[in-house]
């Protein structure tokens, strides 16, 4: 311990810059893995509450460990943010989910929706429309296959340069959808003025649903928020049937979950599309 100017004391644990190795450690590791192409990505079915069919997938980065484990998202993609490497990582996860695209395409599935997440620092990118114009090109795919996710908190960040980049999106034909919806604090006026396509209600309001005394108040406002506004809603994190069941009754338009499907690699759901005839 050594005394601090203003007497207190201070310690310089050797835990402390164990840590910060670590970190540079993972964050050398991760450029590695992004750069040679180590990095997969596991797609979650979203389906439609009232027929039952898949409309989309959900596409989530993994880091597969030597030891067949995955690091998390959570922990690698907030890294990648801080240092730039997201827009590498994104450059990669454009190209491989257009390359999924016509992959389904050509085994004759049904057009699926393909929504990709788009951090703080991707967003505010000058090349986030090139990079998807070039990708669907290409490949010969229809903008309208893509779903840009941005959550809450980016949305609300820079409102007139959101609002604008929003614009062009649409414009190019991606749809847009608003992630972890319910976590921040969107106007009415303001959530009007994005045209956003979709809202996804954050899970925790899902798991709240129908437990507490006022059981599923904030999922059911976010629906009818959504449905006023002309905006389609998806419900995250469905886990039970009692949850789908509510959420189909406040007329929810669709939901994503493990009660669904677990996010899964790509071999074994495109055969589970292909027997089930998507
Ligand atoms: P998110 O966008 O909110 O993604 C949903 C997360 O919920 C995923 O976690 C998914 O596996 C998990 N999930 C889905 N259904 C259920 C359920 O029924 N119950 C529970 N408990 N969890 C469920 P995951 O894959 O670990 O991703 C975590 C976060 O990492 C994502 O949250 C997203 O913010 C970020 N992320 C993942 N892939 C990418 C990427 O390619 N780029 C960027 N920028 N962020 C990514
Ligand atoms: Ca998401
Ligand atoms: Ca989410
Ligand atoms: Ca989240």
């Amino acid at each position: 311990a050594k005394r601090a100017d203003n007497g207190q004391l201070v310690w310089y644990s050797p835990s402390m810059s164990r840590a910060s190795r670590r970190r540079l450690d993972l964050l050398h590791d991760l450029e590695s893995a992004i750069h040679r192409g180590q990095l997969t990505i596991h797609y979650q079915p979203q389906i439609a509450l009232d027929s039952g069919e898949i409309v989309g997938v959900e596409a989530l980065a993994r880091w597969p460990q030597p030891d067949g484990s995955f690091i998390p998202p959570d922990r690698f993609i907030p890294l990648a943010e801080q240092s730039g490497l997201i827009l590498d990582l994104g450059n990669w996860l454009v190209t491989q989910v257009c390359g999924q695209l016509s992959e389904w395409r050509a085994l004759g599935l049904g057009a699926l929706r393909m929504a990709i997440n788009v951090s703080m620092v991707q967003f505010n990118h000058e090349g986030l429309i090139d990079l998807l114009a070039d990708a669907l090109q290409r490949h010969s795919l229809s903008a309208s296959l893509i779903e840009v996710e941005i959550t809450e908190s980016v949305a609300m960040a820079r409102p007139e340069e959101v609002m604008a980049k929003i614009a062009r999106l649409k414009a190019l034909g991606v749809s847009v959808a608003i992630d972890d919806f319910g976590t921040g604090f969107s106007s009415l006026a303001y959530l009007q003025k994005l045209h956003a396509d979709r809202l996804k209600i954050d899970r925790a309001f899902i798991r709240d649903m129908g437990l507490s005394e006022n059981p599923y108040s904030i999922a059911e406002m976010v629906i009818n928020l959504g449905h006023k506004l002309g905006i389609k809603v998806l419900a995250e994190g469905v886990e039970s049937p009692a949850q789908a069941t509510l959420l189909r009754s406040l007329g929810c338009d669709e939901a994503q979950g493990f009660l669904f499907a677990k996010p899964a690699p790509p071999a074994p759901l495109t055969h589970w599309f292909l027997e089930t005839g998507l």
